[in-house]
C-alpha cells in the first residue's frame, strides 16, 4: 500500500484544485482569449496538466515533450528534449507546463529549446517550486506552490515509477529510497 510510504501529506487534493483553478484564471488573463498551445512534460506534468487545461477553456492544443537527464555518466547533466508526436509551434503562444522546478536545469532547456521552434510566445506554469535548489537562474511565469526540500511524490510525481496517482502532493518517507542494499 502506498500510505505507509508516505511521511506526510503537504498539499491536499482540495488545495491543489483550488490553486490550479486560481493559476488558470490568471494564466487567461495573461494570454487572453486565443489559442493557446499547452506543452506538457512527460512524464509527471500529466496529471497538473488534465487539470489545468480544463480550467483554461477556450481553445487549447495539448502537446507533449519528454525531458530526460544523462544519467549513465558519460555526460552528466546533459538534458535530451525530444517531441513526443507532432509539435508545430512557430507562431503560437505556447505555454509549457511542468511538474516541479528543482535546479532549473530542466525548465532552462526545455524554453530555450522551444525557442527555437519561433512560437509567438512562452509562458511558463509549474506546479511546484523548490527555490532553495536552484543551480541556474530561471524562474517560472506561474508557480503553484513553493515548497521545501523534500523528495515529493503524487499528483504526477513519480518514485521509480509509482506513487503518481496519489490525489495529495506528499513527502515520500526517507525508508523507501535510503537504507537498503
Ligand atoms: P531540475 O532540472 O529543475 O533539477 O529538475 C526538475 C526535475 O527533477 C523534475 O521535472 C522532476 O522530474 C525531478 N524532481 C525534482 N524534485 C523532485 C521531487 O521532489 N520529486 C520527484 N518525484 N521528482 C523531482
Ligand atoms: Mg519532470
Amino acid at each position: 500500500m502506498a500510505e505507509k510510504d508516505i511521511e506526510r501529506v503537504l498539499l491536499t487534493a482540495d488545495e491543489i484544485a483550488d490553486r490550479v483553478n486560481s493559476l488558470a484564471g490568471e494564466i487567461r488573463s495573461r494570454l487572453g482569449d486565443g489559442e493557446i498551445v499547452a506543452v506538457g512534460v512527460l512524464t509527471g506534468a500529466f496529471v497538473f496538466l488534465a487539470d489545468l487545461v480544463r480550467r483554461l477553456g477556450g481553445n487549447v492544443d495539448v502537446r507533449f515533450l519528454r525531458a530526460a537527464s544523462y544519467r549513465d555518466g558519460t555526460r552528466p547533466g546533459e538534458l535530451r528534449i525530444e517531441p513526443a508526436g507532432d509539435l508545430s509551434l512557430a507562431g503560437r503562444d505556447v505555454l509549457v507546463v511542468e511538474d516541479i522546478v528543482d535546479t532549473g536545469k530542466s525548465l532552462e532547456g526545455i524554453l530555450r529549446w522551444l525557442q527555437e521552434r519561433g512560437p509567438r510566445s512562452i509562458t511558463s506554469a509549474v506546479l511546484l517550486d523548490k527555490p532553495d535548489r536552484r543551480e541556474v537562474d530561471v524562474s517560472a511565469d506561474f508557480v503553484g506552490f513553493e515548497v521545501p526540500d523534500e523528495f515529493l511524490v503524487g499528483y504526477g510525481l513519480d518514485y521509480a515509477g509509482r506513487y503518481r496517482n496519489l490525489s495529495s502532493v506528499a513527502v515520500l518517507r526517507r525508508s523507501v529510497y535510503e537504507g537498503r542494499d
